[in-house]
């Protein structure tokens, strides 16, 4: 089998390593059973059976350091989330036509997070679906369909949503009412990437406008995940949020991957922007574990869709969902999640960062909270990516242990993102494997 998508810089090709028995058994079941558009991460794919705070447990018994997950943001496994599914579904599992105070709870405490300006929460089961609608709602509102984008950029899998996310790769055809601007990465374009950015959607909406597309939505990631993680200098956003305004588009807020603390500074990646989107959406750490996703909107932004279109999404909203999201809520702020994010993160980017004192192939480091990139590169001078080495690097952590991935549109950036009760001593861990990977 070839695989020829993006993700392959860190995917399993068959016949590259050996697999014992009930592994490559395993492996030819998948094949058979769910077909030719899954894929499995690493050289050699890994087989979990348990998960416990920040460790994950092969089917041998051997411990891996989780540094790759933003879906069990607060651990795997995390006793008050169980807890609280748990409890809600031995009680009750319905939806959100009937009345529940559970609902409620969470909005609350959703909307206590951002400024009272946005006042709506609607749930869905997916990040995808939480864009998917987000776009609905901005038709609507803007009589306009046109979508601004960076360049590298990933909202999810549905059908109009896969049509502004690049990443996919070449066979996924961006939509002819889909414009995309450069990612706004200070440390390779230089100073200024506020006013870039700012052109460079200006010059969007202007392109959109001249085909005729009236311009419905800028959205972004508000940490530019895929586009290789972009978080100086906080604020750059602002000159293009009012730019998609004036142009009669609203703003678009992708917390799927920044949200609920792991930026450290802020619970939300817009806010470090010092922006208040018309639409926030939100996916992957609410419910740590359990599927749940949704977004927070301005009153003005939702009514007309409100008005005139029925919203109901069968699990979405679901009570035990809900409870797992309430949970959540209640230990980021019971046990200052975000500070650690932002004190541990801290030290985890100036560790990195110290290695390249030692590693000529590291590249540019940068992070916010516990989200943390390092570029591998062939030459810090040119900073041209050596894609090769980074998905070396990235297996050969795995052989030793660690859990990391690779992102950006050279694929030669490490993804480090670890659930945010990472503590000091797990980053001595991490950046020893990473230390000897990058020596190797
Ligand atoms: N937006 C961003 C920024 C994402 O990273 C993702 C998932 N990787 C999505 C949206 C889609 O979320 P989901 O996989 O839950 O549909």
């Amino acid at each position: 089998m070839t695989i020829q998508d993006n993700s392959s810089v860190n995917a399993f090709i068959p016949g590259q390593v050996q697999l014992d028995a009930h592994e490559a058994n395993m492996v030819a079941m998948r094949d058979r059973l769910l077909g030719p558009a899954y894929r499995l991460m690493y050289q050699k794919p890994l087989h979990f059976v348990r998960g416990e705070g920040v460790w994950l447990y092969d089917a041998s018994g051997r411990p891996f350091l989780d540094t790759y997950n933003n879906v069990v943001s607060l651990g795997h496994c995390h006793p008050d989330v169980v807890e609280a599914i748990t409890r809600q579904v031995a009680t009750l599992c319905t939806n959100t036509r009937y009345l529940h105070e559970t609902i409620l709870e969470l909005a609350d405490g959703l909307l206590s997070t951002v400024s009272s300006e946005l006042s709506h929460m609607m749930l869905t089961c997916s990040g995808s679906e939480a864009n998917d609608l987000a776009y609905r709602i901005a038709k609507v509102r803007t009589g306009g369909t046109g979508i601004i984008i960076t360049e590298t950029a990933y909202h999810g899998i549905t059908d109009t949503v896969s049509q502004f996310s690049p990443t996919l790769g070449p066979a996924v055809n961006l939509g002819a009412h889909v414009r995309t601007v450069p990612a706004p990465a200070a440390y390779r374009s230089g100073p200024n990437v506020a006013e870039r950015f700012q052109r460079d959607v200006e010059t969007a909406i202007a392109d959109l406008m001249r085909h005729g597309i009236r311009p419905a939505m800028l959205i972004v990631d508000s940490i530019f995940t895929s586009d290789g993680i972009l978080p100086e200098e906080p604020g750059f956003l602002k000159g293009a949020v009012d730019a998609i305004r004036e142009a009669g588009g609203i703003f678009v807020a992708d917390e799927v991957q920044p949200g609920f603390g792991r930026t450290g500074s802020h619970m939300w990646g817009f806010q470090r922007h010092d922006v208040t989107p018309d639409i926030v959406t939100l996916g992957k750490p609410m419910g740590n574990g359990q599927p749940i996703a949704g977004l927070l909107a301005r009153h003005d932004i939702v009514e007309k869709f409100g008005n005139s279109a029925r919203y109901f999404n069968t699990f979405a909203g679901n009570t035990v969902s809900c409870a797992a999201a309430v949970a959540v809520l209640k230990v980021i702020q019971r046990d200052q999640i975000k500070d650690n994010a932002r004190d541990v993160g801290a030290y985890l980017l100036e560790k990195v960062d110290a290695l390249r004192a030692r590693h000529e192939c590291l590249g540019h480091v940068r992070g916010a909270g516990l989200f943390v990139a390092a570029d591998i590169v062939s030459d810090r001078e040119t900073q041209a990516g050596d894609r090769v080495r980074t998905a070396q690097i990235v297996n050969d952590m795995r052989e030793n242990g660690v859990l990391i991935s690779a992102c950006g549109a050279d694929h030669n950036i490490l993804k480090i993102r670890p659930p945010l009760i990472f503590s000091r001593e797990n980053v001595d861990l991490f950046v020893d494997v990473l230390d000897r990977a990058l020596e190797r």
